[in-house]
């Protein structure tokens, strides 16, 4: 089945596409239709994920998967939360963020410096469906001192999974696929949506 990735985000988009590899699904990003980005209005993740989805399928009439996603930093209080994409202002690039970030968190202990990345995941089987499927994963883990490695994209260099030696930048895709907060969110997705078309087929 086609479905639209309300995304511009190349990193995302690159994550979703191989997450979503074996579930059938035939992914295009909103930007091959000429779709832009929604206005992230929202103070949640759950909020602004739905306002994506939402936007991609009215705008294409087709079903739609979109994952609002961001770093939440416990000694900042869940900052940069639902800002993580603009947290050093508006057009801010990964680096300025990340540099904002260790800024932020200056002179505070590596202890102290516990952060999770959270994925809200949202499926709408079209832009009106009243009972979108909502999806959430987490990944648990600190903030390093200074940056490492050149995977991935956003924070990765700088967030230290619990239990792993290398930033998730030094991870190689398949594995930060395995572990990620989007892989979890994405893998409940995909449980919801067989689990529901096991129904149908009255199994
Ligand atoms: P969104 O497009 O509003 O969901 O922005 C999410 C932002 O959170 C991204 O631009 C990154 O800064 C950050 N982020 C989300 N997921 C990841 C990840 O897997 N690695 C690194 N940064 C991430």
């Amino acid at each position: 089945m086609k479905v639209v990735l309300a995304s511009d985000n190349p990193g995302k988009l690159a994550e979703l596409t191989s997450l979503l590899a074996d579930t059938g699904f035939v992914c295009v990003s909103q930007g091959e239709f000429g779709v832009s980005s929604a206005e992230e209005t929202g103070s949640t993740f759950v909020e602004n994920a739905l306002l994506k989805a939402r936007h991609a399928a009215l705008s294409t009439g087709l079903c739609a998967i979109a994952d609002d996603s961001g770093l939440a930093v416990d000694h900042l209080n869940g900052a940069p939360g639902v800002h993580s994409a603009r947290y050093s202002g508006a057009g801010a690039t990964d680096e300025d963020n990340r540099q904002c970030l260790l800024t932020a968190l200056a002179g505070v202990p590596i202890d102290q410096r516990t952060a999770q990345f959270h994925s809200v995941v949202v499926y709408l089987r079209h832009g009106e469906d009243p009972v979108p499927i909502i999806c959430h994963g987490h990944w648990s883990g600190s903030i390093a001192l200074t940056p490492r490695g050149s995977g991935g994209f956003g924070y990765d260099s700088l967030f230290l999974a619990d239990g792993c030696s290398k930033t998730a930048a030094e991870l190689t895709a398949d594995i930060k696929n395995s572990l990620s907060h989007r892989a979890q969110a994405l893998a409940s997705l995909v449980r919801v949506l067989r689990c529901q078309g096991n129904r149908t087929k009255g199994e």
